[in-house]
């Protein structure tokens, strides 16, 4: 049986396992709890066990005294939009992001529309753990609201962004194929692509949880998206995961240009219009970096997860950042990874290049990524990081989160698993096959170890 996943990024189990009732009880009230009442914005991914896990949280919310805002099937950074509009107390997405159909999950966001930060969610993890819940008498329930304009809003809001011309891009009417692998996407993504003027063609598209295929949108899950670009001539295609905050692109030839690109890509186009900062993750590319650096613009890498990315985003005030998994986030909008945004600004650099997906690419730096993992059983994962930082302490490696080496045009970054006795080696070089070498090497250093 498969563990219950609780970390940084929510909570996630197997349906029919470890995500029961009691245990989404458990984690709702104790959020519940954690706010004091107050409003709170519900929305879901399209899985299929959805509905039940819906009923079970509106349930906990309203019997703490929560106000509840049913928004329905919406993507996650959708959920984030609207705790700010609805000016609640937090939100909760029922999802289980990019993992497959057997899964569903919790994710907890406080009022200002974030993800919880480590230590909120290790209240909440501790109050799960205590089960002393606030329960109201008969005449304090909250109450249960449905609102179905969220998918709307959050489509006028990415049509808003400063960096995003709606008129020049609807003249161009470009010719887009999306793949939303029968996730919220489906709502939100061909309605946006159809305000921005493109003909779109869709490809699982109904949101009814059925997964086409494995949902990542990894190279190797996009091979149907891929024929269908190819088939249609189209200019672009874009795939998503089911809950919509991670968007890979594949070009005009139907090649997948590798998620990592899609934050690059972001990033370039912001950094053309305006001077300011960047944060990524310690495993996201160089290419990022390399296009701050060629804009003059200051490039942080922060901790691996979401919110540690957001978390310094706002501390040192970025106008761009992300996670080299397609994960792009814009503060103008919120700080949260979002593919509608990613979409449009990917179009709108498209259509500022001039040229194809595949030139647009090629223009910018090149880097391939090589990412592995070691079986370390038995072994201890922080040993067996210090043994390596200290190995190559003369090229000053960085511990902010597990160890990475940098060297002139490469890297290798090294971090333990929370869940599995691994360590996932990540390397980046100029060439896919230097990139596997590099993994490679460390990885039997890292085996000899044992
Ligand atoms: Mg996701």
């Amino acid at each position: 049986m498969s563990r219950l996943m609780v970390s940084i990024s929510g909570v996630r189990g197997e349906i029919g396992s470890t995500l029961s009732p009691q245990t989404i009880e458990k984690y709702v009230m104790a959020f519940a709890t954690y706010l004091k009442g107050g409003k709170v914005v519900v929305g879901r991914d399209s899985r299929v066990s959805g509905p039940f896990i819906n009923d079970i949280v509106k349930g906990c919310l309203a019997a703490s005294g929560c106000e509840v805002i049913d928004i329905g099937i919406v993507s996650t950074p959708t959920v984030e939009l609207e705790i700010e509009h609805h000016k609640a107390a937090g939100g909760i997405a029922i999802t289980a992001s990019h993992n497959p159909i057997q899964w569903n999950g919790l994710k907890f966001m406080g009022s200002d529309g974030r993800f919880l930060n480590p230590d909120q969610a290790a209240k909440v993890y501790a109050l799960a753990d205590e089960g002393a819940f606030v329960l109201q008498p008969w005449d304090k329930l909250g109450r249960v609201k449905s609102d179905d304009g969220a998918n709307q809003r959050h489509i006028d809001a990415v049509l808003n962004l400063s960096y995003v011309d709606v008129e020049a891009l609807r003249k161009r009417r470009f010719k887009v194929v999306v793949d939303t692998v029968n996730g919220a996407g489906g709502l939100i993504i061909p309605q946006l692509l159809e305000a921005l003027g493109c003909e779109v063609i869709t490809i699982n598209e109904e949101a009814n949880g059925r997964f086409a295929h494995t949902p990542e949108p990894l190279p190797e899950n996009l091979t149907q998206l891929s024929k269908a670009v190819k088939k249609h001539k189209a200019d672009v295609g874009f795939a998503v995961d089911p809950d919509v905050d991670r968007c890979a692109i594949v070009d005009n030839n139907g090649q997948p240009i590798g998620e990592e690109y899609t934050l690059a890509i972001a990033a370039q186009l912001v950094f053309s219009k305006k001077m300011g900062r960047m944060v990524v993750n310690m495993s996201t590319s160089r290419a990022s970096e390399d296009i701050a650096k060629y804009f003059n613009c200051m490039f942080v890498r922060s901790k691996v997860g979401e919110i540690n990315v957001a978390e310094k985003m706002k501390e040192i005030d970025a106008i761009i950042g992300g996670e080299g998994n397609g994960g792009v986030i814009l503060p103008e909008l919120h700080m949260g990874r979002d593919a509608p945004v990613a979409v449009a600004l990917t179009l709108q650099a498209l259509l500022e290049h001039g040229g194809t997906m595949a030139e647009l690419k090629a223009s910018l730096p090149q880097y391939e990524m090589a990412k592995l993992k070691v079986n370390i059983a038995g072994m201890d994962p922080d040993k067996v990081l210090k043994a390596m930082a200290e190995k190559y302490q003369d090229q000053d490696p960085d511990l902010l989160d597990g160890v990475k080496i940098d060297f002139p045009d490469r890297w290798v970054h090294l971090r333990k698993s929370n869940t599995e006795p691994i360590v996932r080696v990540i390397a980046e070089a100029p060439t896919a096959e230097q990139a596997r070498e590099l993994a490679e090497r460390f990885l039997e250093e890292i085996k000899k170890m044992g």
